[in-house]
């Protein structure tokens, strides 16, 4: 018998790079840096992605969309997760909430965490009141030019385990259940 109930947890970092743009939380933040990487650099988007994988024992994030693919270059970062979510389905279960802390110097993420809210609540399938977005400044750490982001998940069994039965990720996102 499947656990009922799973935890996940997923951590990640991007270095600030200028004339690219910010995208946290599937939202591009007016700023004069973004986040570098290989994909759209959205740190908040990685580490809810490998918090999901960790939960249900995955492969994490590198392992399934490597650096090294030209197919993942400048890509939406919505993918991963999708495709997290996916897995999550897959293995039997659905996602309940998430928690999040974001530790950067620079912008203030207080003006807009209503609506990085909202994005990743779309994004996940889940209600507003289930996503938690905090964000720090790097006190003592020396990372001003990073932006890092940690991220707790918990997945319930899904209660039919007919997964064709259920509206699928990609539906719920945009949102019809037909
Ligand atoms: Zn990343």
């Amino acid at each position: 018998m499947k656990p009922e109930m799973r935890i996940g947890y997923g951590w990640d970092s991007h270095e600030f790079k200028s004339e690219i743009p910010l995208k946290i939380g599937g939202l591009t933040l007016p700023h004069d840096k973004g986040l570098g990487g290989h994909s759209d650099g959205d740190v908040l988007l990685h580490a809810i992605t490998d918090a999901l994988l960790g939960a249900i024992a995955g492969p994490d994030i590198g392992s399934l969309f490597p650096p090294s693919d030209p197919q993942w270059r400048n890509a939406d970062s919505a993918l991963f997760l999708r495709e997290a979510l996916q897995r999550v389905k897959t293995a039997g279960y659905e996602l309940v909430n998430l928690d999040s802390t974001l530790i950067l110097s620079a912008p203030k993420i207080g003006p807009h965490a209503d609506a990085i809210r909202k994005h990743v609540a779309e994004l996940c399938g889940i209600p507003v009141d289930c996503v938690g977005i905090k964000a720090k400044t790097p006190e003592g750490m020396g990372t001003d030019n990073a932006a890092i982001a940690n991220v707790a998940v918990l997945l319930k069994r899904s209660e039919s385990n007919d997964i064709e039965d259920s509206c699928d990720v990609l539906t719920v996102i945009e949102p019809r259940c037909v």
